[in-house]
């Protein structure tokens, strides 16, 4: 006998067997027991989140012979129930919209649609990437959809709904399907193997069901894969090497390195990856993840169960964390996270992953600016003598990075050509300045938002933030940046929106404007006037105007990939 794959054999029958979309199958069978039948629907959710397969139930309670009327349990024994399953109904017609996307296909559609169903109640047209279609085949479609015959049902999916016309959408019923959480996608794989009688540790069960993100038909053929590879007993080793995952002990132990300031550490670590055959560049999402959740794991006090992980594996984090200072924490994420684009980019992955895991050791051995500040004010106390004479006096605020009260408030020395500008001498010590406080330019903005929402910040800066007016703000990115998608997301989108708001004090309009070159590249001037405005807005940091006065120095370049 032909082995069927899990994901067929498993495909849900009714809805009860639907796996979490519970607010889809309970408004659906309200729908059909209060006989309200409406003529479209639609099924919109990313892949393997049970679309066609609601579409299919839905279609079988509609013409299941065991009732008189439509039932909202289809009983899966008569034919036309059974046809279903087999997918060779005469009434319940699958349309791939990938591949019958012309006006064509929809013409002959129309036709069709005109006959009465052969056997059962509806004829019903279940049309799967309904997105794919023409926008001629969708016009042809909306004829039909404006007067549909009694007789006919369309179904669509998509995991695109946002590609379909607004006149189309409102003809349709729609529901939106979720991911399926992992907690539940483990549950009824737990089920599935048990029926199988196949045995997978709870962690490999975690494991396959968090690479599948939320989608059961992904979860279902991972398994399958799985089963494939060692069909006799399922070792966690066996599930991590087939998803290609990095083994977290490895993780444990740069961090570790990292913590006790260990390059030998680091960088064994890192070869003994690289010997092991895993990608380099999955290495590297996979550590980024790992710190996010060490900084996650820092900064929460209450149960991280909604953290998705093992358990053991999540008290190893809350263990790692308290190893390793927030300050630390957030610098190796800052300088890992910005190193993306080269460890993308480089033909050597290798080598550029071990450079950044030395400049994160290199940089922790620095000296915290503020320490530099300290040491330099009691010195000049020393010098001068008691402070309170002339010159301006430095004040430091509570909210600066430094403890409260390290500072003590030292006067100008004598001799120094510096004039604070009265605005800035009344600013906070803070590297970033408080939104209220700080200009309401663009470089004020995005200090701001370094303040609120690093990675948001991080990824602006791979662009270029302009003011138009005074209402709108114009992100200009290349358009073959990474960042282009994630920043036009609607989510992000409003973040930037509140943002604004926040900053600004009043509604900004955001545009995300792709360009053809990086901005800030073309042709000297613009870089000239880039550089005069980046030293300007450095020295209206009080902190680096401080410096700047001590060392009775200038500010020659501002460099902020760091
Ligand atoms: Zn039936």
């Amino acid at each position: 006998m032909s082995y069927q794959v899990l994901a067929r054999k498993w495909r849900p029958q009714t809805f009860e067997e639907v796996i979490g979309q519970k607010h889809v199958s309970q408004t659906l069978k309200n729908a059909i027991k209060q006989g309200k039948i409406a003529h479209a629907f639609l099924f919109s959710g990313e892949r393997g989140v049970g679309k066609t397969s609601v579409a299919r139930i839905l279609a079988k309670a509609l013409n299941c012979h065991s009732k008189p009327e439509p039932t909202e349990i289809p009983c899966n024994t008569c034919p036309s129930c059974m046809e279903i399953t087999a997918g060779n109904s005469m009434d319940v017609l699958e349309i791939d919209g990938a591949s019958n996307t012309g006006v064509d296909d929809v013409r002959i559609l129309r036709e069709n649609v005109r006959y009465k169903p052969a056997r059962d109640r509806y004829k019903v047209y279940i049309i799967d990437e309904v997105h794919m279609l023409s926008k001629a085949a969708f016009n042809a479609l909306l004829k039909t959809l404006e007067e549909p015959p009694p007789h006919t049902i369309f179904m669509f999916a998509t995991t695109e709904p946002e590609k379909l016309p607004d006149t189309i959408i409102s003809r349709c019923l729609r529901f939106d399907l979720k991911r399926i959480a992992t907690q539940e996608i483990i549950a009824h794989l737990e089920r599935l193997l048990k029926e199988e009688q196949i045995h997978i540790s709870k962690r490999g069960l975690f494991l396959i069901a968090r690479a599948a993100e939320g989608s059961m038909r992904d979860a279902q053929s991972l398994l399958d894969r799985i089963l494939a590879y060692c069909p006799d007993a399922v070792k966690d080793a066996d599930v991590e090497e087939l998803l290609g995952r990095v083994d977290r002990s490895y993780l444990y132990k740069i961090t570790a390195a990292i913590a006790a300031e260990d390059p030998e550490g680091c960088l064994t670590a890192l070869n003994t990856i690289y010997e092991s055959g895993f990608d380099l560049r999955q290495f590297y999402y996979a550590y980024l993840e790992h710190v996010r959740d060490l900084m996650v794991a820092k900064v929460s006090s209450g149960s991280l169960a909604w953290m998705d992980m093992p358990e053991e594996e999540l008290k190893e984090v809350v263990r790692l964390a308290q190893t390793v200072s927030a300050e630390k924490l957030q610098r190796v994420f800052r300088l890992w996270y910005a190193a993306e684009k080269e460890i993308n980019q480089s033909p050597l992955p290798k080598v550029a992953l071990e450079m950044c895991l030395l400049e994160m050791i290199h940089a922790q051995q620095s000296i915290p600016i503020e320490e530099v500040l300290q040491k330099l004010d009691e010195l000049q106390q020393k010098i001068a003598g008691a402070p309170g004479a002339h010159g301006p006096v430095w004040s430091s605020s509570a909210k600066s990075t430094a403890p409260a009260g390290k500072h003590e408030p030292v006067k100008n020395p004598a001799g120094s050509e510096y004039t604070a500008p009265a605005e800035a001498a009344e600013q906070p010590t803070n590297m970033v300045p408080e939104g209220s406080l700080g200009k309401p330019d663009e470089s004020g903005f995005l200090a701001f938002v370094r303040q609120r929402n690093l990675p948001l910040a991080s990824q602006l800066e791979h662009g270029t933030i302009r003011l138009q007016g005074d209402r709108e703000l114009l992100i200009e990115l290349t358009a073959d940046s990474f960042f282009l998608e994630t920043i036009k997301d609607r989510e992000t989108g409003d973040k930037i929106k509140e943002l604004c708001e926040e900053f600004f004090k009043k509604q900004m309009k955001v545009t995300v404007v792709p360009v053809k070159k990086a901005p800030q590249l073309t042709g000297s001037q613009p870089k000239e006037l880039d550089r005069k405005k980046k030293v300007r807005d450095a020295m209206h940091n009080p902190l680096i105007q401080k410096i700047v006065e001590t060392f009775e120095g200038e500010i020659v370049e501002v460099k902020t990939d760091i």
